[in-house]
This record gives C-alpha cells, structure tokens and sequence, in this order.
C-alpha cells in the first residue's frame, strides 16, 4: 500500500511524465496540478536571477488562467528569506496577511559559448522559485503538506532538466535542418536573390522570429546596397538603398562594431557577414512584435550558420560576375554569340506561342579591313568600340544586340515588324556614319564609317533561327553587292538573293 505522500507524488509524476516543447508549457502543466493539489488560489513561477538577486516572475496561474508574466522583483533586502530557501528548498513568508509557501526549483540547462572561434556546450545551473498562496479563506499550510510540496518542487526541477535538454536538441537539429537545406538551395539555385530569399524563408521558419532581414554591403561594410526581408506571415520584400541616411550609417557602425556580443533579453540582434576580412553584409534578427527575447542558443548558432551563408553569398556572388564577363565581348561590351543564342530562341518561342512579330538585323562594318590595313589596328579597335556604343544608345531595353564576330554584329528586335526594324537600321546608319575616324590618324582627312545592314522578320522571312539568321545574312550580302552604305529586308530583295546565289 502507497502512504499518500507517494500516491500523490506517483500521480504527479505521471501527470508530468510528458514531452514538453519548452519549460513554459511545462509549466502550465505542473502550476494547475499543484493548484488543484492543494487548493490554491494562485501558483506563480520566478527565475531567479541570482547574481542581479532578483526574482523574475515569469508566469501566473489562478483558479481560472495561466498567463505569462514579465515583472522583476528585487530581492536584496531579504537574506534572511533567500538563506532559508537555499538551505530547507522551502519557506514559508511572515510578511503577508495570508499563508504564502516559497519553494526552490533547481536544475540544469546545457548551454553553449563561444571560445576561440569554437562552440563548447556545458551544463548551467538554473534556479527558480514557486511561491503558492491561499488568501480566499486563509487556510495554513500543514507540515505534512509543506513536505510534499518540497518533494514536488523536485519533481518539477526533475523534469525542467529534461524539457531543457529535449529542447535544446530540437534548436541543434533545427540549426542542423536549416544549415542543410541551406547548402542544398545554394547548389540548386544559382541566382543570388532566389536563394537567399529561400534561405531567410527557413530561418524565420525555424527560429520563428518576427523578421529576418539580410542587408548586403559592399566589401569595405560602408554602403548599404539591398534589403532582403522576411516577416513572420512569410511575406518577402525587397529594397535597394540608393542613398545612405543617418540611420544607416550608424546601424553599419552598430553591427561591425567589433565588441558587439550577445546580451540577453534583446529582442533584436545584428550578425555580420565576413568572408575573411572581405564585409558581405550582415543579418538582423528580430522579436519586435511579439517581445520575445532571442536565446544565446539560437544567437550563437546562428552565428555559425552566418559564416556559412557569407561565404555562400561570396561565392554566388563570383560565380554572378564572372557568368556576366563571359557573357559579354571585352572590347565592344555587348553580349556574345552564346548568350545571344539563348535569348534568340526564348524570345522566338514567346513571338510563335503569343503570335508576336521579331526582327533580326545583322549589321557589318563597310570595308572594315581597309580601316585595319590603312590605320592599323588599334585604330579599326576604336571604330568597333564606336559603333558598338551607337548600337548601345539606340535600343530599346528589350532589344538584344550581339557581337557575332570579326565587324559584324547581330540585333534582335522582339515586337518588330520589318517596317519598324527599317527605321531602326535607318536610324542607326546615320549615327554610324556620323562617326569620324581622329583625323590625328588619317593626316587630317575626314574618314567616316559605314555599314550594311540585312534584315529578316518573324514570321514572314523564316520561323526558326538559323532560317532568320540566313535571310537576315542573304539580304546584307545583297545590299553588299549593291554597293554598301545601306539596309535591306529579305522578302523585299529576294528574288535578288536568290539570283546571287544561282551564281
Ligand atoms: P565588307 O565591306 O565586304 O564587309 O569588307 P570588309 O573589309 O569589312 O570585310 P570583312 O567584313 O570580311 O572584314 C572583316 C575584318 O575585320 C577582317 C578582320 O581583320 C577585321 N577584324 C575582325 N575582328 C577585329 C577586331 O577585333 N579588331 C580589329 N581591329 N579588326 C578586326
Ligand atoms: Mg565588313
């Protein structure tokens, strides 16, 4: 047969014997149950926070509601109170009018910190108090019940341990969870917007913060460029910082502030991004909304998953620029033949799906090899860098023109018909002959360029590309013949291109 000190304390363990997602949820478990036990009319429950000898009241139970509480209560004054509660685990308060009971709660948390650049995790002590009260009808506390309660008090330390390291294996593997996917996106996505904006969808998701924001800088941390930001609805923005206020400049003096170090109860937190010396950016954090204070598990975890990301971002950032330089001619900066080629074919297949008109225009430099044989080379160089800026200044931004190689240059029109590409050649052979070679070079003479130009359209001339380019070159092969210095559409020479070709 149990006494009923151990059928009570049976019970109460069973009734605890539950997993826990954190100690508050615990909590609003055992406060109720000890409640009903001994017929209070109110259980509360305090950190103490003994080096500041304060007791923080953090949660608030009566007959009807549990809720969270936030208020600091300080303690100095009392060591004849704090003495008998370290010493018995339990006390009872003269002070009030009605019978209180104060009982300690002690037990372990595993923390971590960083040394030296590396995560070591311990044990930390933990120490909380309950205090119980009976004021309706004022009844004592027996001895009998003030003994259960120190052994409940126990129980509750007993299983305050477990949800704590229960919960802190679920951050580690939420960190471990979230740091993988974080690889596996930046593998996927070579865009450096798509995965970042992905990346920050996860963090917000697993640390469940109010706002993740990641702000990127350039490499000296003393510009703001962009804003990626994520809230807690899922709700993605973006912003560029074109011009840096007061506010910025000393949020960047904030952030890489090398003496920033974690501080609890902030709601807010600020993690820059370094590779090396090099600045990316930085990442803040924040619980505004809901007041929650972010924990030094999570801060230093992502600490390491920050260094992580600036590297990723580092290297996508390469990657971005060194696909743009070799998408582009060095001399002449426009876009060459393989990038062209990509863009013709996603823009013809838009023009046949959506029943839209495109031109193609390629253009070539009249004796081009003369220029080079008459002034040299750098000389027939500066020629092509001029005509290039020309064929720059006159698109639209849809418009996609291609050095095709040697004098020669491609333009892809979308949404133009032949008619309207002819008034684009025209206008482009007058700027192109406007242009002057320095007469340093050609002994004061004026020397001006000029160019053919050959003109296909979609879908008149041709429905796939190398049938487009074809006519397009057939009709700059005919205005060749006909003397240079001007432009031509396929269908309108044809009978002519067909004729040279016979021959
Ligand atoms: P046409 O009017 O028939 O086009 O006569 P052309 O002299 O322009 O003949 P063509 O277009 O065949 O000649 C192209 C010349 O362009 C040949 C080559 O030496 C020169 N060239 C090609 N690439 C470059 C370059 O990057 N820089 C310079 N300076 N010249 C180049
Ligand atoms: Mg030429």
């Amino acid at each position: 047969m149990l006494d009923r000190k151990s059928y009570t304390l049976y019970k109460f363990h069973k009734q605890l014997n539950q997993s826990f997602q954190d100690k508050r949820e615990l909590l609003e478990c055992a406060l109720p149950a000890l409640r009903n036990l001994f017929k209070l009319d109110r259980a509360y429950f305090f950190n103490w926070q003994q080096d500041r000898a304060m007791l923080s009241l953090r949660m608030m139970c009566t007959k009807e509601y549990c809720m969270d509480k936030q208020e600091d209560i300080s303690v100095v004054n009392e060591p004849a109170f704090l003495k008998q509660l370290i010493q018995y685990g339990i006390t009872e308060t003269t002070d009030l009018s009605y019978p209180a009971v104060y009982a300690l709660l002690k037990w372990q948390r595993p923390s971590m910190e960083l040394r030296g650049g590396e995560v070591h995790t311990f044990m930390q002590d933990r120490v909380g108090v309950i205090r119980l009260e009976r004021f309706r009808k004022g009844r004592a506390f027996t001895a009998q019940e003030l003994d259960l309660i120190k052994a409940l008090a126990q129980e509750i330390s007993h299983n305050l341990r477990n949800t704590e390291i229960d919960q802190a294996k679920n951050q580690r593997l939420n960190v471990s969870t979230a740091l993988n996917d974080l690889s596996t996106i930046f593998a996927s996505s070579l865009r450096l917007n798509d995965g970042l904006e992905l990346i920050l969808k996860g963090v917000q998701k697993y640390f469940r913060f109010d706002r993740v924001r990641l702000y990127l800088t350039d490499a000296y941390g003393r510009r703001i460029k962009s804003i990626l930001g994520v809230d807690v609805s899922g709700e993605v923005t973006h912003e560029d910082v074109p011009h840096m206020g007061e506010a910025e400049i000393e949020l960047l003096k904030e952030v890489f502030e090398p003496s920033v170090t974690y501080r609890s109860h902030r709601t807010v937190f600020y993690i820059p991004l370094k590779v090396q010396r090099n600045k990316v950016g930085f990442l803040a954090f924040d619980n505004i909304l809901s007041r929650r204070a972010i924990g030094y598990l999570d801060y230093i975890s992502l600490q390491q998953f920050a260094s992580q990301m600036a590297l990723c971002i580092d290297n996508t950032r390469l990657f971005e620029r060194v696909q743009e330089l070799s998408n582009y001619d060095e001399l002449t900066k426009l876009p060459v033949r393989r990038y062209f080629n990509e863009k013709f074919s996603e823009e013809l297949y838009r023009a046949k799906r959506f029943d839209l008109n495109l031109s193609l225009m390629i253009m070539d430099i009249d004796f081009f090899k003369q220029i080079n044989d008459t002034y040299g080379h750098q000389i027939g160089d500066w020629a092509l860098q001029e005509v290039s800026k020309v064929v720059r200044g006159c698109l639209r931004q849809t418009d996609v023109p291609c050095r095709f190689g040697g004098d020669e240059m491609v333009i892809m029109l979308p949404r133009t018909n032949g008619e309207e590409a002819k008034l684009i050649a025209e206008r482009l052979q007058e700027r192109i002959t406007a242009i002057s070679l320095p007469t340093r070079f050609t002994e004061g003479k004026e020397v001006h360029l000029s160019i053919s130009q050959g003109i296909s359209s979609f879908p008149q001339d041709g429905t796939n590309a190398d049938e487009l380019l074809e006519k397009a070159d057939r009709a700059l092969y005919v205005v060749k013949q006909n003397g240079r210095g001007h432009y031509a559409v396929y269908r309108e020479v044809a009978a002519q291109a067909d004729q040279a070709e016979k021959k």
